[in-house]
C-alpha cells in the first residue's frame, strides 16, 4: 500500500473541500486555537509511520482521553464497572441531562461525558494519586514521558463546566458517584485536558489495533477480550449522536474530541490521528471526519 502517495492525495482534496465548522467555544481556552490548523498521522501495524501537516503540534485530547480512562477502569474494576453504565449508544448530544435523567443516572455509555464521569469516579476510587496514576498510564501507552495535562484548559473548563457540575450532582443524587462532586470532576477536566500530538495519539492507540499489547515493546496492558469490547464501544458510542454517520463513512472504531482530533483504528492494520479543530453541528472535526472517510476508501481498508 502505499501509503505516502495516498495521504498527498488525502491532503489535497480535503483542502479543496469548504466545509461548515466552528470551533469549541464554550471552554475559552479552547477558542484560542488557530482553526487552519490540520495535521494528520498514520502509523501502521510494522511501526512505520506516515504524516501531514501540523502532526506535531500539542492539541487538547478532550474527549478522545475517555477511551483511555475506560481502557483503565476496565483493568482495575473489571466486570463489576457495567453495573454502573450502560454500553449502547446514546443519540443524543455528549452532554445530554434530559437522558440521564430518563435513564435514573445510567449514564448510556462510558463515551458520553455522563458515562465518563462515573468512570473517573471509579479511577478516584481506585488509585491511590489519580492524575498522577492516570498520566503514568497514559505515557505508556504513548511510550513517551512528554504527555501532560494542560493546566490552563483543565483550568478554564473548571471555571465553566456547569453542565458537567449538573450531570455529576446528578449522578451523586441517583447514587451513582461515590466520591465528592468537585473531586472527580477535578479529575475529569485533567484527564480532558491532556494535550498530545497526533503522532503520540496515534502511538497511545495503537494497543487498541494491537490486541492489547504495546507495539514498541510487545507488553500486554489490556486483555484481547478487553480491547474488543474497548474497540466495540468505539464503534457504537464514539461520535456523540453521529456514531452511525461515521461508520457508514468511515468504517472504523473511533472517538472524537471537542479539540478537533479524531482517534481511529484499524485491528492489526493502523492506528490514525487527524486534528482539524472546526467542528460540524454534531461536535466533530468537519475536516477530520473528510479525511478519514478519504483514507478508507483510497485504501480499501475499513472494517466492513
Ligand atoms: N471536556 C469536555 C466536556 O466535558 C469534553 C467534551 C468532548 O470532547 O466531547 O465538555
Amino acid at each position: 500500500m502505499n501509503y505516502s502517495k495516498i495521504l498527498k492525495e488525502v491532503k489535497a482534496e480535503v483542502d479543496l473541500l469548504e466545509l461548515e465548522g466552528h470551533i469549541a467555544n464554550y471552554i475559552p481556552e479552547l477558542a484560542k486555537v488557530d482553526p487552519d490548523r490540520f495535521g494528520l498521522h498514520l502509523q501502521c501495524i510494522d511501526g512505520t509511520h506516515f504524516d501531514f501537516g501540523d502532526s506535531q503540534m500539542k492539541f487538547s485530547i478532550q474527549s478522545i482521553s475517555k477511551v483511555l480512562s475506560m481502557a483503565l477502569a476496565m483493568k482495575l474494576e473489571g466486570v463489576a464497572m457495567w453495573e454502573r453504565v450502560d454500553v449502547e449508544p446514546s443519540g443524543n448530544p455528549f452532554n445530554s441531562l434530559i437522558q440521564l435523567e430518563h435513564e435514573h443516572g445510567i449514564p448510556r455509555n462510558p463515551l458520553i461525558n455522563a458515562g465518563a464521569i462515573v468512570i473517573a469516579d471509579i479511577l478516584v476510587s481506585r488509585l491511590a494519586n489519580p492524575k498522577v496514576d492516570f498520566l503514568t498510564f497514559v505515557r505508556k501507552l504513548a511510550g513517551s514521558e512528554e504527555i501532560d495535562f494542560d493546566l490552563k484548559v483543565a483550568e478554564s473548563e473548571a471555571k465553566t463546566g456547569f453542565t458537567n457540575r449538573a450531570l455529576a450532582n446528578f449522578l451523586k443524587a441517583n447514587f451513582n458517584l461515590k466520591n465528592e462532586v468537585e473531586e472527580v470532576l477535578d479529575f475529569y477536566f485533567h484527564q480532558c485536558s491532556i494535550a498530545m500530538t497526533c503522532r503520540e495519539l496515534a502511538e497511545t492507540f495503537m494497543v487498541f489495533a494491537n490486541h492489547g499489547c504495546l507495539l514498541h515493546n510487545g507488553e500486554r496492558m489490556l486483555s484481547a477480550s478487553q480491547t474488543k469490547r474497548i474497540n466495540a464501544i468505539m464503534q457504537t458510542c464514539g461520535f456523540y449522536d453521529e456514531a452511525g454517520e461515521f461508520s457508514f463513512r468511515v468504517g472504523l472504531p473511533g472517538k472524537s474530541g471537542v479539540g478537533g482530533g479524531i482517534a481511529a483504528i484499524h485491528p492489526q492494520q493502523y492506528s490514525v490521528v487527524v486534528w482539524s479543530p472546526p467542528l460540524n453541528e454534531k461536535g466533530n472535526s468537519a475536516k477530520g471526519m473528510a479525511a478519514l472517510e478519504l483514507l478508507t476508501t483510497k485504501t480499501g481498508l475499513s472494517i466492513f
